[in-house]
This record gives C-alpha cells, sequence and structure tokens, in this order.
C-alpha cells in the first residue's frame, strides 16, 4: 500500500494541469482500493460550494455540473465535520442527497474523507460500492494519508491551472473536465513593507528541472539549435568520461554510459523535445516535459531495476538543463522594473539583476524574518514571502503588483488594482517625504534623551541610503553577505578593502562588523553544510571558532581596515556561552599582536556579543562582562525562545515579537547588560518596528540599530515619547497575556500622539 501510495503522490505531483492531476487520482485510488466508484469534489473559494470536477464510475456528464452546498449531503457533511464518514448504506442516512445526474443510485456503501489545506476544506475524496458493506481500517487509512499528501499538490495545482491561459502553452492539452475559478490574487506574508508594480522573472536553482517555467520560445530556430549543441556538448562530456574512467569501470558500468549517449543520439529525448519546441516553447521547458514525461513511464514500471531508470532520464535531463543554462546566462534581458519570483530567492538572486532594476521580490517559501527579507529591507523594495500557492511557471513576464504591506501578489491587475496600488504608492511618497525632513534631526526624547539610532547593512550598495538616512553609525554589518556573493571565501585584502570603505564612510561614527555568521538559511555554495537540523547546528561562531584560519583572516582583514580609524566594533554572533566569548577575544588579540609584529599598529577595537540564543539572555550579565557591549538579535531570539523556524511559513503566524515571553527575555538581556555596566543595543528587525521600538524604549536599551529605510519612522517615535511615558506603557503591556494585545495597546498609544501613519505604513 505504502508503495502505491507513493507512486500516485508522485504521478500526481508530475501533472501538469489541475484537470490532469484529478483524472489521475480518481483513476488511481478507483484501481488501488478496487472500488465501484471514486470520486474527487473541489470547494469554490468564495461560495464553499463542492463541485464535482473528476470521477470514475458516476456519470462523465455529471462532471462540472453537480454541487452541494456547505454541508449538504454526505460529500456536504463530511466537508462541514472535516472528518471521513464512512456508511455501510448510503442511502439509509439522514444527510443522503439523491442527485440523478450522477446515476448513484446503486451505490450502497460511501467512504468520504476532507482534503485539508492550511486548516481549510479544499475538497472532498469519495469511494463507493454497490454492496452493503463498510469500508475497512485499512481503507480508512489509505484515503486519509492519500488525502493528506494530496492537499498541497492540490491547492498547487489548483492556483496553476487558475492562471492559466486556456490556449494550450507548453504541456500537451490534459482533460480539462470544468474551468476551475480563475485566481489572480495569492496571499504571503509581508516581507518588506512597500508596493510595486513591475513584470515577472522567474529565477530558479541551476540545474533543477521541476523548477523550470513555461516560457513561449521568442526565436524557435535559436531555442532548436540551443537545445541541439547543449545535446552535443552532453554527450562529448560523457565521451570524455567514459575514455577517463573507462579502464577503471567494470564492463556493466561502462556499458551505462554507452546507455547514456545512445539515449542523447536519436532517441526521442531529442525528437520530443524538438517537437515541442517546434511548437513554440523555449527549449528549457520542452526538455523539463519531455524528460518528465519518459521518466514517468519508468516510474510506473513495477520492475524495481526498471524504476530506477527514472533517475537517469532525470540525470541526462539535469545535465542537458546545465549545459542550457550556462549557455543562456550571459545573454538575459532584465526588465526595467523586474521582480524576481522564485521558490527560494537568495542573496546571490538579487546581486545578479542590474542596478536599479530590481523592484520587487516574491518567494514561494520563507517569512517576515528570512535574510532575504531583510535583505529587501535595507533596499527599501517590497518583499512578499510564503506565498504558498505560487504557479512560478506560469508567471514569467507577467505585469504584477507586489503589495508588501499586506503580503499579496496581483497578476496581470485589474485597472482598479491599478489604480489602488498607485494610491498607495503616493501616499507613501508622501509619508517618506515627510519623514525625510527628519534626516537632519537628533535623535533625542522630548526630555531631551540621546537614543543613537544606527543603521543594518551588509551590501556595499546601500551604505548611501544609510549615509542620508541620518543614522549615526553602523549597528550592525552583516560581513556574511559578501562571502555569500563570491564562489570562495573572499581573501584578507578582498575583505579589508570592503569594510575599509564602510568604516571610512562613517568614520568618527562607530561601524559594527559582526563576523561571519553562515549555517542556517545562508549557506555558502563552496563551505556547504549539510545537517537535519540546519538552525539548531553548525552557525555562526560555532563554525568560526572551529576554522579558526578562516576567522582570523576575517579578524585581520578587520583591522587592518580600521587602521588610523579608530571606529571599529566587532560583533559575534550565536553566542550560546562563556567559552566562546573567551575563545573569541583570544583570537581578536591574537590577530592584534600578529599585525603588531608585522609593524601594523592597529587601535583596538571595541567587541561585542550578540544575545541571539534563549542561554545567552540568562547569562548576559556575564557575557557583558568580558566585552564592552551586547546587542540584542531579536529575530533569532524570537526563533529560538518560541521554537519558531523564522523561515517557515507554515509557523510563520506563531512567529511573534509581542509574545510576553519575547518582552521579558529582551528585558533580562538589556538587565543583564547593564548590570555588568555595559550599553545594550538592539539590532533585530524590532528596532525598526515603530511599535515594538518604543517597548524597547521602555525596556531602557541604549540604542537601536535597523535598516535605514525604517530610521525615519522609529527616528518620529523616539522624538514623540520620554522614556517615562514608553516605561509606562511597558508596564501596562506586561499586563496582557496576548501577543494581538500588546500590539493594539502599543499601536493606540502611537495613534493617540498623532502616528497613526506609522501604523498603517508598517502592515
Ligand atoms: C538577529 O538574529 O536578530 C540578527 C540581527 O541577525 P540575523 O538576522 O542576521 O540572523
Ligand atoms: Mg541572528
Amino acid at each position: 500500500m505504502l508503495e502505491r501510495l507513493r507512486r500516485i503522490v508522485q504521478q500526481v505531483a508530475g501533472a501538469r494541469s489541475l484537470g490532469q492531476a484529478l483524472e489521475l487520482i480518481v483513476e488511481e485510488v478507483r484501481a488501488a482500493l478496487g472500488t465501484d466508484v471514486c470520486s474527487i469534489y473541489l470547494a469554490e473559494r468564495d461560495t464553499g460550494r463542492l463541485v464535482l470536477m473528476a470521477t470514475r464510475g458516476l456519470a462523465p456528464q455529471a462532471v462540472g455540473r453537480v454541487a452541494l452546498g456547505p454541508g449538504e449531503g454526505l460529500v456536504g457533511l463530511v466537508a462541514a465535520r472535516a472528518e471521513p464518514v464512512n456508511l455501510e448504506d448510503a442511502p439509509s442516512h439522514p444527510h443522503f442527497k439523491y442527485i440523478a445526474e450522477t446515476g448513484e443510485a446503486p451505490f450502497h456503501a460511501f467512504l468520504g474523507v476532507p482534503v485539508i489545506h492550511q486548516r481549510r476544506v479544499r475538497g472532498v475524496l469519495v469511494v463507493q460500492q454497490r454492496e452493503r458493506r463498510r469500508f475497512d481500517e485499512d481503507h480508512v487509512t489509505f484515503l486519509v494519508t492519500l488525502a493528506a499528501q494530496l492537499a498541497g499538490v492540490i491547492a498547487h495545482a489548483e492556483a496553476v491551472g487558475g492562471l492559466e491561459l486556456g490556449n494550450g502553452e507548453g504541456a500537451p492539452a490534459a482533460p480539462e473536465p470544468a474551468a476551475p475559478p480563475r485566481r489572480r490574487v495569492l496571499d504571503g506574508l509581508p516581507g518588506a513593507p512597500g508596493v510595486a508594480l513591475g513584470t515577472a522573472v522567474v529565477v530558479y536553482p541551476p540545474a533543477e528541472l521541476d523548477a523550470v517555467p513555461d516560457r513561449p520560445a521568442a526565436d524557435v530556430a535559436a531555442e532548436e539549435a540551443a537545445f541541439r549543441e547543449a545535446v552535443a556538448a552532453v554527450t562529448e562530456e560523457f565521451r570524455r568520461l567514459q575514455a577517463r574512467l573507462g579502464p577503471q569501470l567494470k564492463a556493466e558500468d561502462r556499458a551505462l554510459f554507452d546507455a547514456y549517449i545512445l539515449m542523447l543520439s536519436g532517441d526521442s529525448l531529442v525528437t520530443d523535445t524538438v517537437a515541442r519546441i517546434r511548437a513554440g516553447s523555449w527549449a528549457p521547458g520542452a526538455l523539463r516535459e519531455t524528460i518528465e514525461e519518459h521518466a514517468r513511464v519508468f516510474d510506473a514500471m513495477d520492475d524495481p531495476y526498471l524504476r530506477e531508470r527514472a533517475a537517469d532520464v532525470r540525470d541526462l535531463g539535469r545535465r542537458i538543463l546545465a549545459q542550457l543554462q550556462a549557455a543562456r546566462r550571459e545573454s538575459r534581458d532584465w526588465p526595467e522594473r523586474t521582480v524576481l519570483v522564485g521558490e527560494q530567492i537568495t542573496a546571490a538572486d538579487l546581486g545578479e539583476v542590474p542596478a536599479g532594476r530590481l523592484a520587487a521580490i516574491v518567494s514561494a517559501h520563507g517569512s517576515r524574518s528570512s535574510h532575504v527579507a531583510i535583505l529587501a529591507r535595507a533596499l527599501g523594495i517590497p518583499a512578499v514571502m510564503g506565498v504558498a500557492e505560487l504557479p512560478i511557471q506560469r508567471l514569467e513576464g507577467r505585469e504584477v503588483v507586489v503589495d508588501g504591506y499586506r503580503g499579496r501578489l496581483h497578476v496581470q491587475p485589474t485597472g482598479q488594482v491599478r489604480e489602488e496600488f498607485l494610491r498607495l504608492a503616493r501616499e507613501e511618497e508622501e509619508l517618506r517625504a515627510g519623514l525625510s525632513e527628519l534626516a537632519a534631526q537628533p535623535s533625542v526624547t522630548p526630555d531631551g534623551e540621546h537614543v543613537p539610532l544606527l543603521a543594518n547593512t551588509g551590501l556595499l550598495a546601500d551604505i548611501t541610503p544609510s549615509l542620508t538616512s541620518g543614522a549615526e553609525g553602523i549597528g550592525l554589518y552583516r560581513t556574511e553577505i559578501p562571502f555569500l556573493m563570491r564562489e570562495r571565501f573572499p581573501g584578507e585584502e578582498e575583505q579589508r578593502r570592503i569594510y575599509r570603505q564602510v568604516l571610512e564612510a562613517f568614520a568618527p561614527r562607530p561601524v559594527t562588523l559582526r563576523t561571519l555568521d553562515v549555517g542556517g538559511d545562508k549557506n555558502l555554495a563552496y563551505f556547504p553544510v549539510h545537517e537535519a537540523n540546519p538552525f539548531l547546528g553548525w552557525r555562526g561562531i560555532r563554525i568560526t571558532l572551529d576554522h579558526p584560519e578562516i576567522f582570523l583572516t576575517q579578524l585581520r582583514a578587520m583591522l587592518r581596515a580600521s587602521a588610523g580609524l579608530g571606529n571599529l566594533q566587532i560583533l559575534l554572533p550565536m553566542v550560546s556561552g562563556v567559552e566562546e566569548v573567551d575563545d573569541a577575544v583570544l583570537l581578536i588579540r591574537r590577530a592584534r599582536e600578529e599585525l603588531a609584529e608585522e609593524g601594523e599598529a592597529v587601535p583596538e577595537p571595541r567587541v561585542g556579543v550578540m544575545v541571539e540564543v534563549p542561554s545567552a539572555v540568562y547569562m548576559a550579565r556575564r557575557l557583558a562582562a568580558r566585552v564592552d557591549f551586547l546587542s540584542i538579535g531579536t529575530n533569532d531570539l524570537i526563533q529560538y525562545l518560541l521554537a519558531v523556524d523564522r523561515n517557515n511559513e507554515r509557523v510563520a503566524e506563531l512567529y511573534e515579537p509581542f509574545h510576553p515571553a519575547v518582552l521579558a527575555a529582551v528585558q533580562a538581556a538589556v538587565d543583564g547588560g547593564h548590570a555588568a555596566g555595559r550599553p545594550v543595543s538592539v539590532c533585530g528587525e524590532m528596532a525598526g518596528d515603530p511599535a515594538a521600538a518604543l517597548l524597547l524604549l521602555g525596556m531602557g536599551v541604549d540604542s537601536l540599530s535597523m535598516s535605514a529605510s525604517s530610521l525615519p519612522r522609529v527616528k518620529w517615535v523616539v522624538r514623540s515619547f520620554t522614556r517615562a511615558e514608553a516605561r509606562a506603557l511597558l508596564e501596562e503591556a506586561r499586563a496582557l497575556e496576548h501577543p494581538h494585545e500588546v500590539r493594539e495597546r502599543v499601536e493606540a498609544a502611537l495613534e493617540a500622539r498623532g502616528l497613526g501613519g506609522l501604523v498603517r505604513a508598517g502592515k
């Protein structure tokens, strides 16, 4: 049964349209369970009506016509209860509704299970049998397991299908039982504020066939030529490999190369792909289709040896794709207003877009706290994250409106949506213009207390906004960004030059360079780390202490960059105990001594520890006593305290800066730092949220560091509330138990001070 289940899920996931997916499901389930009938009903998004979308065993003409209201009939009952209904004799059940059109009179046994995705019933999967009997436990668990696995696939296919142009572009026509509802608005999570109108450019990981989007061929002859060249290059690659490895290989392994070469010369792989290109698809899309079609044939075979061949076909496809992509990379055209769309956008993807053309980011995975969303905020462009049903393959070249406030994507927006977008953009521009006057004003509370506001950065390109935003220094420079954007570890001199630019630009104001913080969701392609739980694994200072050669190179580069300036602060990430600080401080001292021995005397840097692991909260006083300052990284602190992966859109709702436990932890860290006589800063995203910043002021935080685009808003807050007022508000917030109550209370305080614009803009 498990094998059957796996095969069905795999086949359905490979379907190119909703119709094809549903047809496959009913066909395969009926065969697997040996029932007379299998049908699937899908819920209409707006009305909740359950529409019969595919069937085997009921009258085919009922498909697309028969629909049941919520709670109506047995199918409606399954949806309303959101649990299976298993009946020996359906017609005698009070909920049974006879619908002549389906021809279901002769069926007695009924088993219906709900298809649930993200807490919402998306449909009902039903099997029926002529005889009177209850379906046994195995049938029920099979169907429940299958429905749970298929729910996401169906939801995704629904979104894809809803955006299909209906002109048969791309895939060969699949049976479409009924037009699915057209969906032009896709919901995700707010990643970075702002709205933008632009053209979608799909980014996909190299050599990943499944991720290749559909795209029409701009020039059929050129696409065919490119494909044939790629095939020739792969054939050549195999010949070379065979010649090189031949003597060491056993005869049967050598034969594998022959089989590959044979597949590439004259096999239907090539002719089918060329046919698809000639029908109008670009080469990578045509290749993806052909490879999937061929691999599926092997997937469906019962013989395990032949089934394995599917992997060979896919491997071949990946190699051809890699060749095609390599040839295409240099000649890419970027629209004026590029909206990057992808399963998982990386910092390196952002770096590929020419300066000034990146308008927004839309990602199927991730959340507000993902690093790419943080980068978007640093760049001042909107981002929508975690769009679970993003029909990536159909978005290339479409006009889209990205609403980073609400976390929404509008595909091919109507005139009305465009109007609304333009109004929002105007309002935002007005707010920005009003706030920009604040840049020159000091960050001082009404009772005269100075609360320095600093900028977070890490991209060379965004030093200018940080400078012009009125930042009093850099509170967090994420040095990993230059590491992520290269193909090898940057050398000491290369790093020195990068750090020098920032240190010089801000001198004499302080610049806080954080030591390399990779791992978690930041992987270096040239230093891969594969772990089951990367956020709990080898990350940040754990890596650099294990690799003193990498750490010392970076520390030497930082120290040398500060020569003659004296404004360097070094910040240590992911610290969980005192030994790490002691070891790091020793290495900093050693790097400085080495430089002195080499005749390069550099000023002593101030050193700080990030508080972003719960253990560091409890150790705050002891950690602070060893260094010059603490900086609270709320992004990770929230993730570890609430056990919510900051990158996982499924649990994004639980990621709550206003959670009472988060407020208590931040307060404890502030108090610990102060008990050791050291200043405490906050450099996580909480510092840039006007409402959260107000509470941080109340906690006694000494300075705040945030993306340059958030800085004017937070300055407005600082200039509007005294410390005592912020403390009083914090006291009130402490009495509340629910995060949403805390947020509402603080937002009400902002509104009452006439700062409602900040609240609305931050949403
Ligand atoms: C943090 O964790 O709050 C932080 C500032 O670091 P990063 O977001 O780079 O992990
Ligand atoms: Mg962090």
